[in-house]
């Protein structure tokens, strides 16, 4: 990176030698919630809120149009307090020795030992948290710029295996991306990574590896929601064959069985399992159950009991029933799985990137039940997945929950994304928007959407300036959204796409955190 030691000399950071300088670190006090000024006149800048001493070595983050490096420097080489980050010696002015480490895994995995507060962790015990899936590694700055505003806890990791696999990414990947992102915006309130929809111990070992700390557990696959259609006759057959001790508690506990839930909050309901609706549940869940309590072990001791788990039972065809949740709920209880959080299918359409579609009222009525079974066994967080953009229901979901949620977004940082594009670069974006036209239908094999898309405006009849339009219209959200796979693994493509947003850094980075404020002031989160 040209001139960084001069960028780095120009700033007298180095002067006082162990700590930054006074009125660097006034600007710092009194910077706002989003603000993250670039030092420099050049086209070498420095973040100045990645800046940090540690014995005596000043480390921060830099960038020019090409890209982006971590860069130490001191008054002379020194001799320890580099950890095993991979530097390459700079130019630098006399007096004044400059290094720069790539925003590499292996340094990422250095920094997260430098600076602890790099490294994802547990979020167990924060109240609010947010999923901030981020399919470019570009999104951090503006994510936590967002989040800065609130009392709320991101998660600025998530992936999920299939959307690794579509555009290349492993979870060292997504897990270095957030870090730099971190170290860049120096947020040390702590963050999680979620190895999202997980269903077997070979891809959880492949997140934990990468240190992430909160497990998604997709249970659709040893869920058996068939049994759910199941006659009376089949359900005994299928009980029969359970074991002995498990049957004997179900009977004894769930059979014929009323709970009134919510009494404290003089909101009673009553749910209750007849007979026949008690074996069933054992049928459909038993084998669940079991897996669960043997994920929550591995990941107890692997993580040395710092981990967040999540049961997801949300990617199925029909909503959960209160009184199945209720019966997953207690089991998992009973079994002494330490449930962070728990999905639900909720009533209703939660497609990708748009707004609820269904009945506010009739969801509002089932939402406040799940709520109630959450917090009388467990007391975990209610999670909503494919919870961006469903503005609809967002007070509700905060009210309800009491700010004890998770809310889970991903494609529709991708969305915004392609809005500054929109916005600030209209020829990059006509390309992904004509590319994306021509690529939906293959990508419509993997989703559940259900869009008009002929009201998709052609591309050829919308202005520069109308661009942006397109990101509020539903059917052009959705088919923006499900073609990300496409647009990613096309190299031409992603490379114009990079290399804009990197230099649109700012501009991206008050997209999202707009975007985002919309979000969390919608639940109702406080401020901070
Ligand atoms: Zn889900």
């Amino acid at each position: 990176m040209k001139n960084l030691g001069t960028a780095i000399q120009s700033l007298g950071l180095l002067k006082g030698g162990t700590e930054l300088p006074r009125d660097i670190s006034d600007r710092l006090k009194s910077l706002a919630a989003s603000e993250s000024p670039r030092l420099g006149d050049g086209p070498t800048q420095i973040y100045l809120r990645s800046l940090v001493f540690r014995k005596g070595i000043l480390f921060g983050a830099a960038r020019d149009d090409q890209g982006k490096v971590l860069f130490c420097a001191a008054g002379e080489q020194p001799s320890s307090g580099l950890g095993e980050l991979r530097l390459a010696r700079q130019p630098a002015p006399e007096g004044m020795w400059v290094a720069t480490a790539e925003h590499s895994s292996e340094n990422a995995r250095a920094l997260h030992r430098l600076f602890p507060w790099t490294k994802p962790v547990s979020l167990r015990e924060k109240r609010t948290t947010i999923g901030m899936g981020d399919r470019l590694g570009l999104a951090t700055p503006g994510h936590i710029r967002a989040a800065r505003h609130y009392a709320v806890s991101p998660v600025l990791a998530q992936q999920s295996v299939r959307e690794n696999d579509f555009i290349g990414r492993t979870y060292e990947d997504v897990v270095t991306n957030a870090t730099w992102g971190v170290f860049q915006e120096g947020y040390r309130g702590g963050y999680g990574a979620d190895g999202d929809h997980l269903k077997n111990l070979a891809s959880i070992d492949v997140a934990l590896a990468a240190a992430m700390p909160m497990v998604t557990l997709d249970l659709t696959e040893v869920m058996r929601p068939e049994v759910a259609e199941w006659t009376p006759g089949e359900v005994e057959q299928g009980f029969s064959e359970l074991d002995g001790t498990f049957r004997q508690r179900v009977e004894a506990e769930y059979s014929g069985q009323t709970f009134t839930i919510g009494e404290s909050s003089g909101d009673e309901v009553s749910l209750s399992l007849d007979p026949l609706e008690a074996r069933r549940c054992a049928v459909m869940y038993g084998p669940a159950l079991a897996f669960s309590r043997e994920v929550n072990d591995y990941i107890d001791s692997a993580t040395g009991g710092a981990y967040d788990l999540e049961i997801s039972i949300d990617e199925t065809t029909t909503p959960t029933l209160p009184e199945h949740h209720l019966f997953i709920a207690r089991e998992l209880q009973h079994r002494g799985v330490l449930v962070n959080s728990l999905a639900p299918r909720f009533i209703g359409e939660f497609q990708k990137g748009v707004d609820y579609i269904g009945d506010i009222d009739e969801f509002e009525k089932q939402f406040r039940v799940h709520c109630l079974i959450a917090r009388e066994f467990g007391g975990y967080k209610v999670s909503v997945h494919s919870g961006s953009d469903k503005f609809a229901v967002f007070p509700v979901v905060g009210r309800e929950t009491g700010m004890r949620l998770h809310l889970k977004t991903s494609g529709t940082s991708w969305l915004e994304g392609l809005r500054t594009l929109a916005l600030y670069d209209p020829q990059t974006y006509r390309s992904i928007h004509a590319f994306a036209t021509e690529y939906y239908p293959t990508a419509l094999t993997h989703y559940h959407i259900t869009a008009d898309f002929d009201s998709i405006r052609p591309l050829d009849q919308v202005s520069d300036a109308e661009l942006p339009q397109y990101l509020e219209h539903v059917a052009a959200r959705q088919m923006l959204h499900i073609s990300y796979g496409g647009v990613l693994r096309n190299r031409a493509m992603a490379e114009r796409l990079y290399a804009s947003l990197h230099l649109l850094e700012e501009e991206h980075a008050r997209v999202l955190e707009a975007h985002f404020k919309r979000h969390i002031g919608g639940l109702g989160v406080p401020h901070t």
